[in-house]
Protein backbone atom coordinates (compact mmCIF):
# COMPACT_ATOMS: atom_id res chain seq x y z
CA UNK A 1 0.00 0.00 0.00
CA UNK A 2 1.46 2.91 -1.45
CA UNK A 3 -0.29 5.53 0.91
CA UNK A 4 -0.37 3.94 4.36
CA UNK A 5 -0.68 6.24 7.09
CA UNK A 6 -1.08 9.23 5.05
CA UNK A 7 -4.35 11.80 5.89
CA UNK A 8 -5.41 13.04 2.48
CA UNK A 9 -8.17 16.15 1.64
CA UNK A 10 -9.55 16.13 -1.57
CA UNK A 11 -11.76 19.03 -2.88
CA UNK A 12 -14.15 18.20 -5.61
CA UNK A 13 -14.46 14.20 -5.03
CA UNK A 14 -18.23 13.87 -5.08
CA UNK A 15 -17.73 12.91 -9.00
CA UNK A 16 -15.12 12.99 -11.94
CA UNK A 17 -11.58 12.82 -11.43
CA UNK A 18 -11.68 13.48 -7.78
CA UNK A 19 -14.35 10.61 -6.86
CA UNK A 20 -12.06 8.59 -8.39
CA UNK A 21 -9.02 9.76 -6.84
CA UNK A 22 -10.32 9.37 -3.51
CA UNK A 23 -11.49 6.06 -4.07
CA UNK A 24 -7.85 4.69 -5.43
CA UNK A 25 -6.06 6.45 -2.54
CA UNK A 26 -8.33 4.98 0.36
CA UNK A 27 -7.49 1.63 -1.72
CA UNK A 28 -3.98 2.72 -1.34
CA UNK A 29 -4.13 2.77 2.74
CA UNK A 30 -4.71 6.71 3.15
CA UNK A 31 -7.23 8.30 5.40
CA UNK A 32 -9.00 10.20 2.89
CA UNK A 33 -11.32 13.06 3.72
CA UNK A 34 -13.26 13.65 0.65
CA UNK A 35 -14.83 16.86 0.10
CA UNK A 36 -17.10 18.76 -2.46
CA UNK A 37 -20.23 20.53 -2.75
CA UNK A 38 -22.72 17.55 -3.22
CA UNK A 39 -22.79 16.30 0.21
CA UNK A 40 -25.39 13.23 -0.99
CA UNK A 41 -22.94 12.75 -3.74
CA UNK A 42 -20.51 12.24 -0.82
CA UNK A 43 -22.88 10.23 1.29
CA UNK A 44 -22.84 7.61 -1.72
CA UNK A 45 -19.35 7.66 -2.09
CA UNK A 46 -18.46 6.57 1.73
CA UNK A 47 -20.99 3.80 1.08
CA UNK A 48 -18.87 2.41 -1.34
CA UNK A 49 -15.63 3.21 0.36
CA UNK A 50 -16.99 3.20 4.03
CA UNK A 51 -13.10 4.25 5.09
CA UNK A 52 -13.43 7.73 3.81
CA UNK A 53 -14.60 10.56 5.61
CA UNK A 54 -16.87 13.18 4.27
CA UNK A 55 -17.51 17.10 4.48
CA UNK A 56 -19.32 19.82 2.45
CA UNK A 57 -16.76 22.29 1.27
CA UNK A 58 -17.16 24.92 -0.77
CA UNK A 59 -13.85 26.06 -2.17
CA UNK A 60 -15.39 29.33 -2.99
CA UNK A 61 -15.83 30.08 0.57
CA UNK A 62 -12.98 31.37 2.42
CA UNK A 63 -14.53 30.77 6.02
CA UNK A 64 -15.40 27.21 5.68
CA UNK A 65 -12.40 26.30 4.54
CA UNK A 66 -10.54 27.56 7.21
CA UNK A 67 -13.08 25.97 9.43
CA UNK A 68 -12.78 22.87 8.11
CA UNK A 69 -8.62 23.03 8.23
CA UNK A 70 -9.34 23.79 12.17
CA UNK A 71 -11.49 20.75 12.97
CA UNK A 72 -9.10 18.53 11.03
CA UNK A 73 -5.77 16.77 11.82
CA UNK A 74 -2.59 17.80 9.98
CA UNK A 75 -2.90 16.89 6.55
CA UNK A 76 0.10 14.43 4.49
CA UNK A 77 -1.36 15.77 1.07
CA UNK A 78 -3.99 18.18 -0.35
CA UNK A 79 -5.19 17.25 -3.69
CA UNK A 80 -7.13 20.91 -4.75
CA UNK A 81 -9.33 19.10 -7.90
CA UNK A 82 -12.10 21.52 -7.76
CA UNK A 83 -12.70 23.28 -11.18
CA UNK A 84 -14.75 24.50 -13.77
CA UNK A 85 -14.42 24.11 -17.92
CA UNK A 86 -15.84 27.90 -18.94
CA UNK A 87 -16.42 27.35 -23.15
CA UNK A 88 -16.25 30.57 -25.03
CA UNK A 89 -13.44 32.26 -27.11
CA UNK A 90 -11.44 35.60 -25.83
CA UNK A 91 -14.18 37.85 -27.96
CA UNK A 92 -16.97 35.64 -26.12
CA UNK A 93 -15.92 35.39 -22.37
CA UNK A 94 -17.52 38.02 -20.26
CA UNK A 95 -16.11 39.11 -16.86
CA UNK A 96 -18.07 37.38 -14.52
CA UNK A 97 -17.31 34.21 -16.40
CA UNK A 98 -13.65 35.36 -16.25
CA UNK A 99 -13.72 36.31 -12.29
CA UNK A 100 -15.95 33.07 -11.76
CA UNK A 101 -13.43 30.48 -13.52
CA UNK A 102 -10.12 32.03 -11.50
CA UNK A 103 -12.08 32.21 -8.23
CA UNK A 104 -13.07 28.16 -8.65
CA UNK A 105 -9.98 27.16 -10.49
CA UNK A 106 -6.83 29.28 -8.92
CA UNK A 107 -8.26 31.55 -6.08
CA UNK A 108 -9.93 27.94 -3.91
CA UNK A 109 -6.41 26.65 -3.94
CA UNK A 110 -5.06 30.18 -2.72
CA UNK A 111 -7.52 29.49 0.41
CA UNK A 112 -6.95 25.51 0.84
CA UNK A 113 -3.23 26.04 0.45
CA UNK A 114 -3.43 28.90 2.92
CA UNK A 115 -5.87 27.36 5.36
CA UNK A 116 -3.57 23.73 5.53
CA UNK A 117 -0.17 24.82 4.41
CA UNK A 118 1.11 25.98 7.96
CA UNK A 119 0.18 22.84 10.02
CA UNK A 120 2.25 21.07 7.32
CA UNK A 121 4.67 22.80 7.90
CA UNK A 122 5.00 23.25 11.60
CA UNK A 123 4.72 19.41 11.30
CA UNK A 124 7.78 19.03 8.94
CA UNK A 125 9.89 21.33 11.27
CA UNK A 126 8.98 18.97 14.56
CA UNK A 127 9.60 15.62 13.07
CA UNK A 128 11.25 15.97 9.40
CA UNK A 129 7.36 14.08 7.95
CA UNK A 130 6.79 14.84 4.43
CA UNK A 131 3.99 16.32 2.45
CA UNK A 132 2.75 16.84 -0.86
CA UNK A 133 0.36 19.46 -2.22
CA UNK A 134 -1.39 18.10 -5.38
CA UNK A 135 -2.84 21.02 -7.99
CA UNK A 136 -5.35 20.51 -10.81
CA UNK A 137 -4.03 21.88 -13.60
CA UNK A 138 -4.84 20.50 -17.45
CA UNK A 139 -3.25 20.06 -20.33
CA UNK A 140 -5.32 23.18 -21.52
CA UNK A 141 -2.93 25.67 -19.90
CA UNK A 142 0.24 27.11 -20.64
CA UNK A 143 1.39 24.09 -22.40
CA UNK A 144 -1.09 24.04 -25.34
CA UNK A 145 -3.80 26.46 -26.36
CA UNK A 146 -7.94 25.39 -27.59
CA UNK A 147 -10.49 26.76 -28.81
CA UNK A 148 -12.92 28.36 -27.23
CA UNK A 149 -10.81 27.91 -23.13
CA UNK A 150 -10.06 31.31 -23.06
CA UNK A 151 -11.04 31.46 -19.32
CA UNK A 152 -10.18 28.28 -18.62
CA UNK A 153 -6.65 27.87 -20.13
CA UNK A 154 -5.68 31.31 -18.49
CA UNK A 155 -7.04 29.75 -15.38
CA UNK A 156 -5.24 26.61 -15.66
CA UNK A 157 -1.81 28.25 -16.49
CA UNK A 158 -2.22 30.14 -13.32
CA UNK A 159 -2.54 26.98 -11.30
CA UNK A 160 0.75 26.04 -13.30
CA UNK A 161 2.26 29.13 -11.70
CA UNK A 162 1.05 28.91 -8.74
CA UNK A 163 2.07 25.10 -8.53
CA UNK A 164 6.00 26.18 -9.28
CA UNK A 165 5.48 29.59 -6.79
CA UNK A 166 4.08 27.02 -3.48
CA UNK A 167 7.27 24.29 -4.55
CA UNK A 168 10.07 27.17 -4.38
CA UNK A 169 8.17 28.14 -1.13
CA UNK A 170 8.30 24.97 0.24
CA UNK A 171 11.21 22.85 -1.23
CA UNK A 172 13.22 23.89 1.99
CA UNK A 173 11.45 23.00 4.07
CA UNK A 174 11.10 19.21 2.71
CA UNK A 175 7.11 20.00 1.31
CA UNK A 176 6.56 19.32 -2.44
CA UNK A 177 3.71 20.53 -4.45
CA UNK A 178 3.22 19.78 -8.11
CA UNK A 179 0.18 20.03 -10.60
CA UNK A 180 -1.06 17.41 -12.29
CA UNK A 181 -2.26 18.32 -16.19
CA UNK A 182 -5.13 15.44 -17.68
CA UNK A 183 -6.18 15.36 -21.41
CA UNK A 184 -9.72 14.80 -21.86
CA UNK A 185 -11.19 12.47 -19.39
CA UNK A 186 -14.90 10.81 -19.60
CA UNK A 187 -16.56 12.96 -16.73
CA UNK A 188 -20.08 13.92 -15.56
CA UNK A 189 -19.13 17.58 -16.73
CA UNK A 190 -17.61 16.14 -20.32
CA UNK A 191 -20.56 14.37 -20.86
CA UNK A 192 -22.64 17.93 -20.20
CA UNK A 193 -20.01 20.00 -22.37
CA UNK A 194 -21.33 16.88 -24.95
CA UNK A 195 -24.86 17.26 -24.39
CA UNK A 196 -24.72 21.02 -24.27
CA UNK A 197 -23.10 20.99 -27.86
CA UNK A 198 -24.79 22.28 -30.71
CA UNK A 199 -24.20 18.36 -31.99
CA UNK A 200 -23.39 16.17 -29.15
CA UNK A 201 -22.96 13.15 -31.33
CA UNK A 202 -20.36 15.42 -33.22
CA UNK A 203 -18.66 17.16 -30.25
CA UNK A 204 -17.98 13.68 -28.90
CA UNK A 205 -16.51 12.66 -32.20
CA UNK A 206 -14.66 16.06 -32.29
CA UNK A 207 -13.11 15.36 -28.59
CA UNK A 208 -12.24 11.73 -29.62
CA UNK A 209 -10.58 13.21 -32.47
CA UNK A 210 -7.73 15.34 -30.86
CA UNK A 211 -6.78 12.44 -29.06
CA UNK A 212 -3.99 10.29 -30.13
CA UNK A 213 -5.13 7.14 -28.61
CA UNK A 214 -8.13 7.36 -30.47
CA UNK A 215 -10.23 7.38 -27.25
CA UNK A 216 -11.22 9.44 -23.96
CA UNK A 217 -9.69 9.18 -20.84
CA UNK A 218 -10.83 7.19 -18.11
CA UNK A 219 -10.92 8.45 -14.73
CA UNK A 220 -8.43 5.80 -13.94
CA UNK A 221 -5.74 6.66 -15.93
CA UNK A 222 -5.59 9.25 -13.82
CA UNK A 223 -5.50 7.94 -10.87
CA UNK A 224 -2.44 6.15 -10.68
CA UNK A 225 -0.39 9.59 -11.32
CA UNK A 226 -2.21 11.28 -8.39
CA UNK A 227 -1.25 7.97 -5.98
CA UNK A 228 2.24 8.92 -7.27
CA UNK A 229 2.39 12.63 -6.88
CA UNK A 230 0.63 12.17 -3.29
CA UNK A 231 2.97 9.73 -2.09
CA UNK A 232 6.61 9.29 -1.28
CA UNK A 233 7.77 7.44 -4.01
CA UNK A 234 7.89 11.17 -6.02
CA UNK A 235 9.43 12.31 -3.16
CA UNK A 236 12.43 13.61 -5.58
CA UNK A 237 9.55 15.53 -7.42
CA UNK A 238 7.92 19.17 -7.06
CA UNK A 239 6.77 21.84 -9.39
CA UNK A 240 6.50 20.25 -11.89
CA UNK A 241 3.30 20.34 -14.81
CA UNK A 242 2.66 16.26 -15.06
CA UNK A 243 0.96 15.87 -18.44
CA UNK A 244 -1.04 12.66 -18.82
CA UNK A 245 -2.81 13.36 -21.54
CA UNK A 246 -2.71 10.55 -23.91
CA UNK A 247 -0.55 11.94 -26.60
CA UNK A 248 -2.07 15.11 -26.75
CA UNK A 249 1.35 17.04 -26.58
CA UNK A 250 3.49 14.82 -28.16
P1 LIG B 1 -16.57 17.25 -12.79
O1 LIG B 1 -16.37 18.55 -13.48
O2 LIG B 1 -17.53 16.29 -13.39
O3 LIG B 1 -16.99 17.49 -11.28
C1 LIG B 1 -16.56 18.64 -10.62
C2 LIG B 1 -16.90 18.53 -9.15
O4 LIG B 1 -16.56 19.80 -8.57
C3 LIG B 1 -18.36 18.29 -8.84
O5 LIG B 1 -18.50 17.23 -7.93
C4 LIG B 1 -18.81 19.61 -8.20
O6 LIG B 1 -19.82 19.46 -7.22
C5 LIG B 1 -17.50 20.10 -7.60
N1 LIG B 1 -17.51 21.54 -7.33
C6 LIG B 1 -17.93 22.52 -8.16
N2 LIG B 1 -17.84 23.70 -7.54
C7 LIG B 1 -17.33 23.46 -6.31
C8 LIG B 1 -17.03 24.28 -5.20
N3 LIG B 1 -17.24 25.61 -5.25
N4 LIG B 1 -16.54 23.71 -4.08
C9 LIG B 1 -16.35 22.37 -4.03
N5 LIG B 1 -16.63 21.54 -5.04
C10 LIG B 1 -17.12 22.09 -6.17
O7 LIG B 1 -15.16 16.54 -12.57
P2 LIG B 1 -13.90 16.41 -13.55
O8 LIG B 1 -14.31 16.55 -14.98
O9 LIG B 1 -13.19 15.21 -13.08
O10 LIG B 1 -13.03 17.70 -13.21
C11 LIG B 1 -12.28 17.78 -12.00
C12 LIG B 1 -11.09 18.67 -12.24
O11 LIG B 1 -10.30 18.12 -13.29
C13 LIG B 1 -11.42 20.09 -12.65
O12 LIG B 1 -10.51 20.98 -12.03
C14 LIG B 1 -11.20 20.08 -14.15
O13 LIG B 1 -10.89 21.34 -14.67
C15 LIG B 1 -10.03 19.13 -14.24
N6 LIG B 1 -9.84 18.52 -15.55
C16 LIG B 1 -10.83 17.80 -16.11
C17 LIG B 1 -10.63 17.24 -17.38
C18 LIG B 1 -11.72 16.47 -18.07
O14 LIG B 1 -11.60 16.25 -19.29
N7 LIG B 1 -12.75 16.01 -17.36
C19 LIG B 1 -9.41 17.44 -18.04
C20 LIG B 1 -8.41 18.17 -17.42
C21 LIG B 1 -8.63 18.71 -16.16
Amino acid sequence: MRLTGKTLLITAAAQGIGRASAIACAREGAQVIATDLQLEALERLQQEEPSIRIARLDVRDTAAVQLLAASLPTLDGLFNCAGYVHSGSILEVDEAGWDFSFDLNVKSMLRTIQAFLPGMLARAAQCGASGAILNMASMASSIKGFPNRAAYGASKAAVIGLTKAVAADVVKHGLRCNAICPGTVDTPSLRERIAAAPNPSQAEKDFIARQPMGRLAEVDDITPMVIYLLSDESRFVTGQAVLVDGGVTI
